[in-house]
């Protein structure tokens, strides 16, 4: 049981490490931006209402994503834990989320900041870019994301901090070697956790 969040610039390879960390935790990843993609891709309404602000690399407001969270955390795959992967991303949505967990069984257990310098983020993007195709990965929507990413989700770290919930693993070098490092700092957190603190649910 494990409820865990993953932080990391675009372009950090978060959703990749996340993918592989959830499966360690036998819990499932579950990434906002995947699911926004999903609703774009099926025409939904949401879709196309979140679909405007991807585009431009902005937020979708705080309701819409939330709206959408709350309903994929109902699901019973999350019952046992799971991995949130591009959620909170400011301080509205840090509040929001501890509303959500506190009507149902979770807070959260451990924090992960993946950190990767500005200038390999950028040139990881365009290399994506190329590759997959993402609608998103254009120069002056990157710059855009990376801009909020410094502006805005640089309050939940701090906040996350302050609770004492935040490892940081360098998310440079060989995919299989962060997993690991992010896997044990995950593990001593937890492991910490539950020695120093009774009552955590
Ligand atoms: P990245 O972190 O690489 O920019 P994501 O796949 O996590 O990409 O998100 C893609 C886009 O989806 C964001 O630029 C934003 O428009 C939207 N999005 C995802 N998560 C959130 C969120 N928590 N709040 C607001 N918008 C979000």
């Amino acid at each position: 049981m494990a409820r865990l969040i993953i932080l990391g610039p675009p372009g950090s390879g978060k959703g990749t490490q996340a993918e592989y960390i959830a499966r360690h935790f036998s819990i499932p990843a579950i990434s906002t931006g995947d699911l926004f993609r999903a609703h774009v891709k099926g025409r939904t309404e949401l879709g196309a209402e979140a679909g405007k602000y991807m585009d431009k690399g902005e937020f979708v407001p705080d309701h819409v994503t939330t709206g959408m969270l709350r309903l994929r955390l109902q699901d019973g795959d999350a019952a046992a834990g799971f991995l949130l992967d591009g959620y909170p991303r400011n301080a509205a949505q840090v509040l929001a989320l501890d509303e959500l967990l506190s009507s149902g069984r979770h807070a959260v257990d451990v924090v992960i900041a993946l950190t990767v310098g500005d200038d390999e983020l950028a040139a990881r993007m365009l290399r994506r870019a190329k590759e997959q195709g993402r609608s998103d990965d254009t120069e002056s929507v990157i710059k855009r994301r990376l801009e909020l990413y410094r502006d805005e989700t640089h309050a939940v770290v701090t906040s996350y901090t302050e609770r004492g919930l935040l490892v940081s693993v360098d998310g440079t070098g060989e995919r299989e070697a962060i997993t690991a490092a992010a896997i044990a700092a995950v593990q001593a957190a937890l492991e910490r956790g539950s020695v120093a603190g009774p009552g955590r649910d």
